[in-house]
């Protein structure tokens, strides 16, 4: 049904094009940072597959197989929502879990989108897949490739297994490590960098992947589907901002097949303190001009990461100044970035649950937050169509209905064998060699 010779990928720096091996993160050119996007030959993204899955977008997938049971996001105009913050025309992509709207994201976030489609793009016999996760991630994939029978590693801070519950605890195939002390998402990212490099390990890559963009564009291309136009604004919390970026491609991909409309203007909300892609942001904006030509240092601010509500969105390296990264969609669109504090994303969960009737996580708080204010401010007027990525819909209702048990990791690792990079390599392989018999077995 799928085939790799349906589109290729394209260097966003270089404009270099190769056939997919379902695993590539990069061009082989030597040049500065640039994502990969995909070039699908067919003018249309509807395939055959259900209506209800994320396959039914098959043709502008970079998909070789579907995986069973991966559910799209849903698409509804909130209209109590938009009257009671000041606009005529809101949609709203829920991922989660809402039985009455049809919503069954298995894992109740959009990250089970970014699951299937990697999956769904591997080649056969693939080595053993490698991700770092602030919790979401891991859940999404770890379920994703139990089901599915692939091998995968998996590296979490310590501090995130409360995230991580599961109607069926994760096959012997899934192996999660846990960082133990005061281990941050960044702790994770480095080890699993360092794993991602062995012999017989292969670093799923975050954002670079285009199976994880190109399903998270299917919220914005559900949307298309069901409406037949692009909406002005498109309003998501951000903490690598995969989802705006590849929401930002797909109305790209839309308007090359003959969308009329503009791009929607992105706007990136973030969690107040920390909010790395508002700081670069701005500091761009100003007259003087000129932000930081490379990516911003790994930040030592891990006091301000654990002082958000919407800890999924502590990504402190975002590809901010790569080709096709963050400044590139913001400046294309006529975007904006938003830093909001944890006051105003808890007024906003409370809104949400109590104009809508289901409870969602903080990351889609800080964006319906960065919406009301922006709405207050007129810099929305009330006749603009926006839409509202909301992640994490109905997790509490779930947790009460569904019963969860909680993960438990397979191996735990001191923080101190990853931040000191005189023994990062030993420690990756020493991770490495402890979870292979068991990914074999
Ligand atoms: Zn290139």
């Amino acid at each position: 049904m799928f085939d790799r010779h349906s589109y290729r990928l394209v260097c966003g720096a270089c404009g270099a094009e190769y056939v997919d091996d379902g695993l590539r993160l990069s061009c082989d050119v030597s040049h500065g940072p640039a994502l990969l996007r995909t070039a699908y030959d067919s003018p249309r993204f509807a395939a055959q597959a259900p209506q209800d899955s994320i396959f039914r977008f098959g043709r502008w997938l970079p998909v070789v197989r579907t995986v069973p049971d991966s559910p799209g996001c849903v698409v509804y105009n909130a209209d109590r929502l938009a009257a009671r913050i000041g606009l005529d025309d809101l949609w709203v992509a829920f991922s989660g879990y809402w039985p009455e709207r049809g919503a069954h994201m298995p894992t109740g976030t959009f990250k089970d989108l970014e699951a299937s489609t990697v999956l769904g793009r591997m080649p056969d016999n693939p080595p053993t897949l490698v991700l770092a996760s602030a919790g979401n991630t891991a859940a999404a994939f770890a379920r994703a490739c139990s089901l599915n029978g692939v091998r995968c590693l998996i590296v979490v801070s310590g501090k995130v297994l409360h995230r991580l519950d599961f109607e069926e605890p994760p096959a012997e195939c899934v192996q999660l490590v846990a960082l133990g002390g005061e281990a941050t998402y960044d702790d994770a990212i480095v080890l699993a960098e360092a794993i991602g490099g062995l012999e017989g390990f292969q670093l799923e890559g975050g954002i670079r992947n285009v199976g994880r963009r190109d399903g998270l564009a299917t919220c914005l291309l559900a949307a298309f589907e069901k409406y037949g136009r692009l909406p002005n604004y498109y309003f998501q919390g951000v903490g690598s901002g995969a989802g705006a970026v590849a929401a930002h491609e797909a109305a790209g991909r839309l308007r090359l097949n003959g969308c009329p409309d503009a791009f929607p203007r992105l706007v990136l909300c973030q969690n107040a303190p920390f909010t790395p892609i508002h700081d670069l942001w701005t500091r761009d904006q100003r007259p003087d001009g000129g932000g930081p030509a490379v990516e911003p240092p790994g930040s030592a601010a891990a006091a301000d990461q654990s002082a958000i509500t919407a800890t999924e969105l502590a990504n402190s390296r975002p590809p901010y100044a790569v080709r096709g990264g963050i400044r590139e969609i913001l400046r294309e669109s006529s975007g904006k970035a938003m830093a909001i504090p944890n006051l105003e994303v808890a007024r906003a969960l409370h809104i949400f649950e109590e104009v809508e009737g289901i409870d969602i996580e903080a990351a889609a708080g800080v964006a319906l937050a960065g919406l009301t204010a922006m709405v207050g401010r007129g810099e929305v007027a009330r006749h603009e169509t926006v839409l509202l990525n909301v992640t994490g819909g109905g997790r509490a209702r779930r947790g009460r209905e569904v019963e969860l048990k909680a993960a438990t990791p397979d191996l735990w690792v001191d923080v101190a064998d990853v931040r000191d990079q005189s023994v990062l390599g030993a420690t990756a392989e020493r991770v490495a060699g402890a979870i292979r018999p068991a990914l074999f077995t």
